[in-house]
């Protein structure tokens, strides 16, 4: 198959990457490497099915490339920190650059289009465990809105394709993923307390602790993706991605303590707004529809990730 993944420098686009390499597929990244890095993508250069284009999906020219049998849309910003600090960045790519790319999908007349959406469109849930069918509570004009309302946009955009042209679009909201690639700096709560704890640095902990995620490792999001992008009859389905095992982010912190070992302390820092509180996906429909879920338990995820951060970055 011929694939083309917008952001494919990223985390999880370059371990998609290595997903469809393994299939013997011809892959295509493109990635402006705002947030995404060489590195992530270097072990795949020599693969004479690897093709890289260094270009913005806004800006960047389409018309040479050829048609795909899959286009997986996961350019943008995805941390706090990191939408944060590229917020019109951040409302472009996934506003514009999605237009571009469905118009781009659209002309070929073939293939599947795969958003990369996220359980941010949920904002601060008030319905717990959250279904695809929940609409949210999102401040549309608050510090994460560029980032939340952007990827509403985005799926909006994408499923208006969908009633329009009957064309095989499919939605994966994405909850908080982490593993190898991930990258150092950018304020995510995994890697933030793995850098401390290695370093023997407090670690930080926004508000009290209680507040909840549910952290999938990255095999488990990709394996979903490639069903999600394969499977026949999902057109126009919106899918949550993620592992529904859900803990507070201090039992994070102190399951990452006894993991790495380290002598860290904890320190209690001012939480951003908005920040959710509880935040775990309901996946009957995943499981239903990709015969799918997750499978890597988070203290081997977790080894896992630690056993990347010594090699890649101390
Ligand atoms: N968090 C924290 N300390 C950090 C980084 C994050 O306490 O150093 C908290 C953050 O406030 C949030 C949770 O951990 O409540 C998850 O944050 P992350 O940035 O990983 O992802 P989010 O789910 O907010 O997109």
């Amino acid at each position: 198959m011929n694939i083309l993944i917008t952001g494919g420098a990223g985390f999880i686009g370059s371990n998609l990457v290595r997903v469809h390499l393994t299939q013997n597929d011809t892959v295509y990244c493109i990635d402006n490497l705002l947030t995404g890095t060489q590195k992530n993508i270097d072990e795949y250069r020599k693969n004479k099915h690897f093709r890289f284009v260094d270009g913005d999906i806004c800006e960047t020219p389409l018309d040479n490339l050829p048609s795909f049998d899959v286009i997986y849309h996961l350019a943008s910003p995805a941390s706090p920190v990191q939408f944060k600090k590229y917020p019109l960045e951040t409302l472009r790519v996934n506003s514009e650059g999605t237009l571009r790319l469905l118009s781009f999908f659209e002309k070929q007349r073939r293939g599947v289009f795969v958003l990369a959406s996220t359980s941010e469109v949920y904002g601060d849930p008030l319905v717990h465990p959250q279904p695809e069918t929940y609409f949210g509570n999102v401040n549309p004009n608050g510090i994460r809105s560029c980032y939340d309302e952007a990827k509403r946009f985005a799926e909006s955009a994408t499923l208006t394709y969908f009633r329009k042209y009957r064309s095989d679009v499919r939605i994966a909201r994405f909850f908080n993923t982490y593993g190898p690639r991930m990258e150092k700096d950018d304020g995510r709560a995994v890697s933030n307390f793995i850098m401390q704890a290695l370093t023997n640095q407090p670690l930080t902990i926004y508000g009290n602790g209680t507040q909840t995620r549910s952290f999938c490792f990255v095999t488990d999001l990709t394996e979903a993706l490639f069903r999600l992008a394969t499977a026949k009859n999902l057109k126009g389905e919106v899918i949550n991605l993620g592992n529904p095992n859900e803990l507070t982010i201090i039992d994070l912190a102190k399951m990452i303590l006894t993991l790495t070992p380290s002598t860290s302390v904890i320190s209690y820092h001012p939480i951003g707004q908005d920040d959710p509180k509880r935040r775990k996906p309901d996946i009957s429909k995943a499981k239903q529809l990709l015969q799918w879920s997750p499978k890597v338990s988070l203290p081997d995820g977790l080894r896992k990730t630690i056993a990347y951060f010594k090699t890649a970055y101390l």
